[in-house]
């Protein structure tokens, strides 16, 4: 391409037909109030609503500016903001939610920061607006991340109104991994990261693709795919208990010895049993995600099904 864009903005949809309209129209508003030349790279997440007409509708406006990638099925929010990432064409690649949670008059605030040497920028939500069981799950989530993944130095992972450099947008979509993390990826390849703080609003119109347990399996992707922590309490526990039935033994040895042969305190035994043995099965679940995940790679199916890209070559 000759002359490609300046910014590249890659948004996620999924069953969004109520927010895109507004959509169009606040973050054309607020990229033409920029200045610099962009494209907008949309990618319909298997949406069963009328998401797809609507985005077909919107490349036919702006045929220059919008180019849809159409996925055949529902590959979740992080695999349609890669397949955008494959085929941008900007030198500085924005993040941000269909939902008009976050507010695209913040995307200058970003590139300004890109532009001051960073190659990363990650965001937090100022007076976030969610439910209060988003909000409580999100707080404690955030604490237990923090200590299982020190460095991952993030205040608030959740938000998805972020910017990038070009190089380290490359190096995420070389990455190919079926389960990830974008935020949490890119900053694993930042020199210089910044956080600044963002706008969030409550969702105008749809609904939260995600339910609770979606809620679940999304943050074991992201501790399994950037921690090793889990196992690793696994073995740390497992060297403890030992040597804790060791030293039991000992003393049930020496007290058959000192003291005789013992019948009572079998009931003790089995309460010990029983906590032992739900560890165990913790122990095998945790390792049981990893497995998972590792199975999911080696099969080297694709990570996403494309099936047609609207644009104008
Ligand atoms: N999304 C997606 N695929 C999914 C789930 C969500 O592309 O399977 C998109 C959705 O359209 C939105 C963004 O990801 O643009 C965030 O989703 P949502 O607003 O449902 O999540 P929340 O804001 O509740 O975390
Ligand atoms: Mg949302």
């Amino acid at each position: 391409m000759a002359n490609n864009p300046y910014l590249s903005v890659v948004i996620p949809v999924h069953n969004e037909q109520e927010s895109l309209e507004e959509l169009y129209k606040r973050l054309t508003q607020a990229l033409d109030k920029l200045g610099k030349s962009y494209e907008i790279i949309l990618t319909n997440d298997g949406s069963t609503d009328k998401s797809a007409e609507i985005l077909q509708e919107l490349h036919n406006r702006r045929p220059d500016q919008i180019r849809i990638i159409e996925f055949n099925g529902n590959f979740g929010q992080h695999m349609a903001i890669m397949a955008g990432f494959e085929r941008v064409r900007g030198d500085i690649v924005i993040t941000m939610d269909a939902d008009l949670q976050n507010p695209p008059e913040d995307i200058g605030k970003l590139v300004a920061a890109i532009e001051a040497g960073h190659d990363v920028v990650n965001t937090h939500r100022e007076s976030r607006q969610d439910t209060w069981w988003r909000l409580t799950v999100s707080r404690w989530h955030n604490k237990v991340r923090a200590w299982m993944m020190p460095k991952l130095v993030m205040e608030d992972e959740g938000c998805m109104l972020r910017a990038y450099r070009r190089d380290i947008v490359d190096l995420m979509a070389s990455t190919g991994e079926a389960t990830t993390f974008i935020p949490a990826l890119a900053l694993s390849y930042a020199s210089n990261p910044v956080e600044v703080a963002v706008g969030h609003a409550s969702r105008a119109a749809g609904e939260s693709s995600y339910s609770f347990y979606g809620l679940i399996r999304y943050n074991f992707d992201l501790i399994t795919g950037f921690s090793l922590f889990p196992l690793q309490v696994f073995t740390l526990l497992g060297m403890l208990i030992s040597f804790c039935s060791f030293v039991f033994v000992v003393f049930l040895m020496l007290r058959r010895l000192i003291v005789g042969p013992e019948v009572e305190g079998v009931f003790t035994l089995f309460a010990i049993l029983f906590f032992l043995i739900g560890i165990v099965l913790l122990g095998l679940g945790v390792t049981g995600e990893y497995i998972g995940r590792i199975y999911q790679e080696v099969r080297k199916r694709p990570r996403f099904v494309v099936r047609r890209v609207i644009e104008k070559k």
